[in-house]
């Protein structure tokens, strides 16, 4: 590029720099700006005045500088060794710079390539030359880990003629793999890895009605409020309500393939955390480092704005390339309030007219494109693969009326309210039954009734309980619990049952912070065959009272913590134990 070309910088606030002489400029280039070259992003063009917004600390640039152009857009780059990696909002690996320092901290200006440049795959080539291909077509195929195959694909905007396919071997992801030959004769090389514009969902060839949960293995999640493979959701909680716990639990936990961990820290250490608990994480399902199948995109408190406010776009940037190829994946975002206020902070600096408590006018376009790419879909290649998001919104003071909770609202079908008071009384996940919803629960029914033909029936009785419970704790409260006829008793103590033996589940227990469908299912079904079978004990006269004494209602609350997920049969026992007692109380009242 020529000297006229370079740009000047003419003023400087925070994170947002203005340039002159950038007429040539494009909305979204990427421009590189001062003497360091540190990486920005152009957000406005007035004439020859360019707005950039930096991702890396500003300070020491000064009016004058250079800003040059790059005439690409903001992009990451896909390829194999995404997994394993920890990345700031641009995609700057931080796995070494931790292992070496141990703080996450970037040197300013300092270009780290996101995939290791030198280390080599093993690539096996799947087409040969002569074959026609287009866009998102498996290319080839290479370990990426221990537990999950890369699958390298022709870049989305690619078709043509396969002109040359390298052998099988090893290589660089800057090696040519392969050359394709439009229609009009143009040649392109293929590598192991392709870029991507962040901003810019990537294309598939269908999206298609979700039907399938994610199972999550949290209790109340996977029978009371599920997500769908291909949903979205929103956990907004205040301060320790138990937002991360459970972002990390449906990490560890859900049955994706891979999962994109977006973290913006809540606390000033918190990420740091993140950064040294998750690499220690082991994969429950196949006992190797969760990493294997996870990317980690890290903003602690000390890393600009800005890089946070796109640190969700490259998240899910990388989630839709591991569903391209096939995969379940979800993401977890903690927390998005976070993201918000780098947005609304972006926004004060540009000296924009700000929208409902500072937010600027557009975040809620800005929340509806990042929810918009969470989905199934039928992949260029055919598959059906999926992108799940899971969301935690920390509302200031805990009050989901401020905007972005309510406007996240409105993008997500799944809302796992997190109770102040459910946290303080200890009673997690602080899942409110009565504020939270699902709209995915009938978009999935089919799947649980080919496995659990009981599974609408339960929740629809369960939160029938549970909503009974409530209205009678009101009543309970002005008259006092006593006044009540044992059968609305009754009601107050099964509910309790499943709160302390269903609903609460703890995420530390080693029993307990999985839970499978069929201990779920086994330990509901449990405690509402109690319930059916106590009400017409009572019918029949058989006081309250000994229903509270029998021996195994213990064992049914504990069931959580002392059955493992392996063990069906001792459920089975404890409902064979508990009838039998039942049966007794029943001789004694006839
Ligand atoms: P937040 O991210 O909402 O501020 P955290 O996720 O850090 O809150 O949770 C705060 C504390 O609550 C945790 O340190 C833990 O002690 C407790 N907690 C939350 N969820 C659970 C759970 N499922 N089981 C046991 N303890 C939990
Ligand atoms: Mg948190």
């Amino acid at each position: 590029m020529t000297e006229q070309e370079t740009g000047r910088i003419i003023r400087v606030t925070g994170p947002i720099v203005m340039a002159a002489r950038m007429s040539l400029a494009q909305m979204y280039e990427v421009v590189e700006v001062g003497l360091l070259g540190l990486i920005g992003e152009v957000i406005r063009l007035d004439g020859e005045v360019a707005t950039i917004q930096v991702y890396e600390n500003t300070t020491g640039l000064q009016p004058g500088m250079p800003v040059r152009r790059t005439g690409l857009p903001l992009s990451v780059s896909l390829g194999p060794g995404l997994l394993t990696s920890i990345y700031d909002g641009i995609q700057r690996p931080l796995t070494a710079i931790l292992a070496e320092s141990g703080k996450p901290y970037v040197t300013r200006g300092v270009k780290l390539p996101p995939l290791d440049a030198v280390r080599r795959w093993h690539f096996t080539p799947r087409l040969q030359p002569g074959m026609a291909v287009t866009g998102g077509e498996v290319l080839g195929t290479c370990p990426e880990t221990q537990l999950i195959e890369h699958r390298v694909l022709v870049p989305p905007q690619t078709a043509g003629e396969v002109v040359e396919v390298a052998p099988e071997g090893d290589y660089t992801v800057r090696a040519v793999v392969a050359r394709v030959r439009s229609a009009t004769g143009v040649e392109t090389e293929l590598h192991l890895a392709h870029p991507w514009p962040v901003r810019r969902p990537r294309p598939v060839r269908e999206r298609i009605y979700v039907d399938e949960p994610l199972i999550t293995g949290q209790r109340i999640i996977d029978i009371l409020f599920p997500i769908a493979k291909g949903g979205a959701a929103a956990v907004p909680g205040g301060f320790g309500t138990g937002k991360t716990v459970m972002q990390h639990s449906l990490a560890k936990w859900c049955d994706a393939n891979i999962i994109v961990y977006v973290g913006c820290g809540e606390r000033g250490n918190e990420m740091t955390q993140v950064l040294t608990d998750f690499p220690q994480l082991t994969d429950p399902r196949t006992g190797r480092p969760l990493m294997e199948r996870t990317v980690l995109i890290a903003n602690t408190s000390n890393m600009p704005v800005a890089a946070r406010e796109v640190s969700i776009y490259t998240g899910i940037t990388l989630a839709e390339y591991y569903r391209d190829q096939g995969y379940q994946v979800a993401l977890m975002a903690d927390s998005t309030s976070r993201w918000a206020e780098a947005l609304r902070e972006l926004s004060a600096r540009l000296e924009e007219i700000p929208a409902e408590e500072g937010f600027p006018a557009y975040l809620p376009s800005r929340l509806a494109e990042f929810y918009e790419r969470a989905g199934l879909v039928h992949t260029l290649a055919g598959e059906r693969a999926s992108v799940t998001v899971t969301a935690s919104v920390s509302p200031p003071s805990g009050d989901f009326s401020e905007p972005v909770t309510q406007h996240t609202r409105r993008f997500i079908r799944c809302f796992w309210a997190l109770d102040t008071e459910l946290a303080n009384a200890r009673h997690y996940p602080s899942i409110n039954w009565l504020t939270s919803y699902s709209e995915y629960a009938a978009d999935i029914e089919d799947w649980w009734h080919g496995k659990y033909p009981d599974w609408t029936d339960l929740r629809r009785q369960t939160m029938e309980l549970l909503q009974r419970e409530d209205r009678l704790q009101q009543i309970a409260k002005l008259v006092g619990p006593d006044v009540l006829p044992d059968q609305q008793r009754l009601v107050l103590f099964v509910a309790e049952l499943v709160k302390n033996g269903f609903l609460q589940q703890s995420a530390f227990d080693a029993n307990d912070m999985y839970c499978t469908p069929e201990k779920a299912m086994a330990i509901l079904r449990l405690l509402l065959a109690f319930f059916r079978r106590g009400s017409e004990l009572i019918q029949r006269g058989a006081p309250l009272a000994r229903l509270r004494e029998l021996p195994s209602i213990q064992a049914v609350v504990r069931a959580r913590l002392e059955v493992p997920n392996d063990a069906p049969r001792r459920l089975a026992e404890i409902q064979d134990r508990l009838n039998a007692e039942l049966d007794d109380l029943e001789r004694s009242h006839t």
